[in-house]
């Protein structure tokens, strides 16, 4: 039934009748397990907006609806893609306190200090405009953090009402399907479902104590994040499934790694001639050595293949280029990001680095996470 499959970018009901209509997804998508319209996609991928009535302004004014309240936002940040987390949306929330959480703590590794996490991520949010009175770490998979981080919501919120923001993928529905699970009684009789005035968004929302509400929002899909042109199956390789182990080489200039048949990466030049990487990808992914001027035939050769995958053949086939950035490291301890497949931490200043990455994907560089 259609009517039923809700977009996981912006909430809208998914149709694959009409392709200038809202909602619409080709057929052939359906059978994946997260569903968006072509619209979010394709704002998603190309950063562009199709000609389809809807909800990008709905977005926006939802944005703005609650940045007119008093209400608390909460703000969900996936830690194991922080650069596909941040909304695109500008921090429009005047008079709110926004609290920043940190999920999928579990994926990075146990020795993780979190204070100094916390103070990263604060650093990054303020840079990118946004300006929380504080910041939370947690993983949503685990019932005793999100009982931790409830409470935590509760106190700050003042009788006040919560709002859940967040991108897609960042572990939202996670997170409240937790919180459900937390009220004790029946689920259909707590849970409603509420729509902005003047949007075509609807919201669950979750009644508190007092008589105050907790309201999920659609998640927002941001064009940087990897993920979705894959086929279901790869797309599960995105996602690691636990703790990342970080793995460490010792490279040579002249030497290249790659990451399955998704990102390579290429150590030009530098001082010094032999530098370490510590290497951040889903297990999945494990970095396969070899030189550099090997690089393309090896590619061409084992891309898809059990060498260099996933992505499988057929998938890698539907996926676009790899495209060639360049970097030069300034400092020490720099992570260079492949958003949505993992990173790498420079060890040394001085690294002159190419990574092929799919086309669409921003690589960027950031001081080191960890
Ligand atoms: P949403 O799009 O924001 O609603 O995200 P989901 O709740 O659907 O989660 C996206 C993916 O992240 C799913 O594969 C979840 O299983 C996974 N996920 C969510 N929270 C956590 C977490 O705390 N730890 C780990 N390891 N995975 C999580």
């Amino acid at each position: 039934n259609e009517e039923k499959i809700i977009c996981s970018g912006c909430g809208v009901p998914i149709q694959t009748k009409d392709s200038s209509q809202m909602g619409y997804a080709p057929p052939a998508v359906l059978d994946r397990s997260v569903i968006i319209c072509q619209r979010c996609f394709r704002l998603k991928h190309y950063n562009e907006t199709p000609d389809v009535p809807l909800e990008a302004e709905d977005f926006q004014k939802m944005l703005t609806t609650v940045g007119d309240t008093d209400a608390l936002i909460v703000m969900l940040v996936d830690l194991f893609d922080v650069e596909g987390s941040w909304l695109l949306q500008r921090d429009d929330l005047k008079n709110n306190k926004l609290l920043l959480v940190g999920n999928k703590l579990d994926l990075l590794p146990h020795s993780v200090n979190e204070r100094r996490l916390k103070t990263w991520l604060k650093k990054d949010a303020l840079q990118r405009g946004w300006k929380p009175s504080d910041v939370l770490l947690m993983s949503a998979s685990k019932s005793g953090d999100v009982k931790r981080i409830a409470s935590q919501i509760d106190e700050k919120r003042k009788g006040k009402d919560v709002y859940i923001i967040g991108s897609t993928n960042v572990g939202k529905s996670t997170f409240i399907n937790q919180l459900i699970k937390m009220f004790d009684g029946d689920e259909e009789q707590l849970i409603t479902t509420s729509s902005f005035p003047g949007t075509t968004l609807s919201f669950i929302d979750l009644p508190l104590d007092d008589g105050s509400k907790l309201y999920d929002t659609p998640g927002v899909i941001n064009p940087k994040q990897m993920l979705a042109q894959l086929p279901q199956a790869e797309m599960a390789s995105l996602q690691p499934k636990k703790e990342i182990k970080p793995i460490v080489h010792q490279l040579q200039t002249g030497q290249t790694l790659f990451f399955g048949g998704l990102a390579r990466m290429d150590f030009i030049d530098g001082e010094p001639s032999q530098n370490h990487f510590v290497c951040y990808f889903p297990s999945e992914f494990k970095p396969h050595r070899t030189k550099l001027n090997n690089a393309a035939a090896l590619y061409e050769k084992h891309a898809g293949g059990e060498l260099l995958s996933p992505p499988g053949k057929d998938a890698l086939a539907v996926i676009p280029n790899l495209k060639q950035q360049s970097f030069y490291i300034h400092q020490d301890k720099t992570d260079i990001v492949i958003p949505g497949l993992g990173w790498i931490t420079v060890g040394k200043a001085g690294a002159e680095i190419d990574i092929y990455a799919p086309e669409h994907v921003e690589v960027t560089t950031r001081e080191a996470i960890i």
